[in-house]
C-alpha cells in the first residue's frame, strides 16, 4: 500500500550531522602530503588540543570511541569475572566494552527525568567483585558526578564516563572530561566533532595513560615513532593489545573541527531553546528535564510522547514525521533488551522499569549545528501538525 502522508521536502533532515569546511579539507589535504599518515605528529597534537579543551592531563587517542572505552576497561584491569556497573539507555558499546574484557555488565536503572543512571539504584548493586561504574552523559546531559564520585570512593571502585555525547558539557562549571578517573569521547560523524571513525580517552592518571597508549599499539611498549626518535629500534611487547591507532590524517581534521566546538555547542543549544519553547504548548510531547547546575552539550534532543486520545502512539508519530521527511530517530532499545544480553547474561524486561517505560515513548529530533532556521521551523511546524495543534 502507498503511504496517505503528503512529502513536503525532497530530503530527509537528519537527526545529526557532520559539518565540514574547506580549512578542515585543506588540514587534511596537508597531512596527506607531509611525511606521516599514521603515528606522526598530528596524533599528539589533536591529544594535547583535546586535553587542553577539557582541562586533563593526559589524552589519548583511538580510532573509535568503543576502542576508546575498550582501553579504559583494560586500564582499571577489568577482566573474567569482574563486573561493570552501566545504564541500559546507551549505545550497546557502552556495554559491550566490558564484554570484549570478559567483565560481566550489571545493568542499572536511569531517572526517568533524564535518563540518566540513578545513583540511588547503584549501591544495591555493587558486589565484591564490581570494578567500576560506567556513568553515560546521555544526550549530552552530564551524569551527577558528584554522587557517583562518592559512591565510587566509599566502595573503592573507578569511575569510567562515557561521554560520547558530551564533549563541551560541562557539571557544576566543570568540564565533562575532569570529572571521571577515565572519560570517553566519539568522533563519529553525528558526534560533536568529528575525524570520520575516532575516539580518545582523557585521564589525569599517568599510569592509566600509559596503559591505554600500549593497549592502542599491540601492547607494544615503543611505538615506531618513538623508536626513531630514541634511535632504537628493540621493543617488547608485554601484555595482549590490538591495533586501534588512529591516522594523522584523522587527526588533523579533528584538531580543525576542535576550533568550532565552542560555537557549534553554542548552536546546538539555541535549536534546544526553540524546540523547548514550541512544545510548552503542546502537552502531548514532553522534552527530557534539565537539571539547573549542567551545561547541556545537547548531542541529542529527546522527547518523550505522551499518547492521547487526539494523536497516536510513538511509532506512529515516528513514521508520519519520516513521511513529512524529518529523520527522527529512537535512542535507544534499552541494551539489557537485546538478544545477546539475553541470551548470555540472562537479562531480562523488567529489568529496569524506567529505561524500558521511557524506550517506548521516546523520540530524538533533528540538532546539528549546520541546521538551518527554516529547517528549525520546518520540523517544528510538521510536529504541529502530526500532533493535530
Ligand atoms: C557513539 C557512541 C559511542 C562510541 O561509538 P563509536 O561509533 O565506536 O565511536 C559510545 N557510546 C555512546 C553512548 C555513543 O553514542
Amino acid at each position: 500500500m502507498k503511504q496517505a502522508y503528503k512529502v513536503i521536502r525532497p530530503t530527509t533532515i537528519p537527526y545529526g550531522r557532520q559539518w565540514i569546511d574547506e580549512d578542515d579539507i585543506q588540514a587534511v589535504v596537508d597531512t596527506l602530503r607531509s611525511d606521516w599518515l599514521t603515528t606522526g605528529p598530528k596524533v599528539p597534537e589533536f591529544e594535547q588540543a583535546v586535553a587542553d579543551y577539557v582541562g586533563s592531563e593526559y589524552a589519548v587517542a583511538v580510532n573509535s570511541g568503543t576502542a576508546a572505552l575498550h582501553a579504559a576497561m583494560y586500564a582499571v584491569g577489568v577482566g573474567p569475572g569482574d563486573e561493570v556497573i552501566v545504564p541500559p539507555m546507551t549505545f550497546v558499546t557502552t556495554a559491550n566494552c566490558i564484554v570484549f574484557q570478559g567483565g560481566t555488565p550489571v545493568f542499572t536503572d536511569v531517572n526517568p527525568d533524564n535518563l540518566l543512571i540513578d545513583p540511588a539504584k547503584i549501591e544495591e548493586k555493587i558486589t565484591s567483585k564490581t570494578k567500576a561504574i560506567i556513568a553515560v552523559d546521555y544526550a549530552g546531559h552530564p551524569c551527577d558526578y558528584d554522587a557517583l564520585r562518592h559512591i565510587a570512593d566509599k566502595n573503592g571502585i573507578h569511575l569510567i564516563a562515557d561521554a560520547c555525547h558530551a564533549l563541551g558539557a560541562k557539571y557544576k562549571n566543570k568540564m565533562v572530561g575532569f570529572l571521571a578517573d577515565m572519560t570517553a569521547f566519539s568522533f563519529h560523524p553525528v558526534k560533536h566533532i568529528t575525524t570520520g571513525e575516532g575516539g580518545m580517552v582523557v585521564t589525569d592518571d599517568a599510569k592509566f595513560a600509559e596503559r591505554m597508549q600500549r593497549f592502542r599499539n599491540h601492547g607494544i611498549t615503543r611505538d615506531h615513532h618513538q623508536r626513531r626518535s630514541q634511535g632504537t629500534w628493540s621493543y617488547e611487547m608485554v601484555d595482549l593489545g590490538y591495533n586501534y591507532r588512529i591516522t594523522d590524517i584523522q587527526c588533523a581534521l579533528g584538531k580543525s573541527q576542535l576550533d568550532k566546538l565552542a560555537g557549534w555547542i553554542k548552536r546546538r543549544r539555541q535549536i534546544a531553546r526553540r524546540y523547548d519553547e514550541a512544545f510548552t504548548k503542546i502537552p502531548a510531547i514532553e522534552p527530557l528535564r534539565v537539571k539547573p547546575d549542567v551545561y547541556h552539550a545537547y548531542h541529542l534532543y529527546v522527547c518523550q510522547i505522551h499518547p492521547t486520545p487526539l494523536n497516536a502512539d510513538r511509532d506512529v508519530i515516528l513514521k508520519k514525521l519520516h513521511a513529512e521527511r524529518i529523520g527522527v530517530n529512537i535512542h535507544y532499545i534499552p541494551v539489557h533488551l537485546h538478544p545477546f544480553y539475553q541470551n548470555n547474561f540472562s537479562t531480562k524486561p523488567g529489568l529496569c522499569p524506567a529505561a524500558e517505560k521511557a524506550y517506548e515513548c521516546l523520540i530524538s529530533l533533528p540538532i546539528f549545528p549546520k541546521m538551518t532556521d527554516q529547517d528549525i521551523n520546518t520540523v517544528i511546524s510538521s510536529i504541529k501538525e502530526v500532533f493535530n495543534t
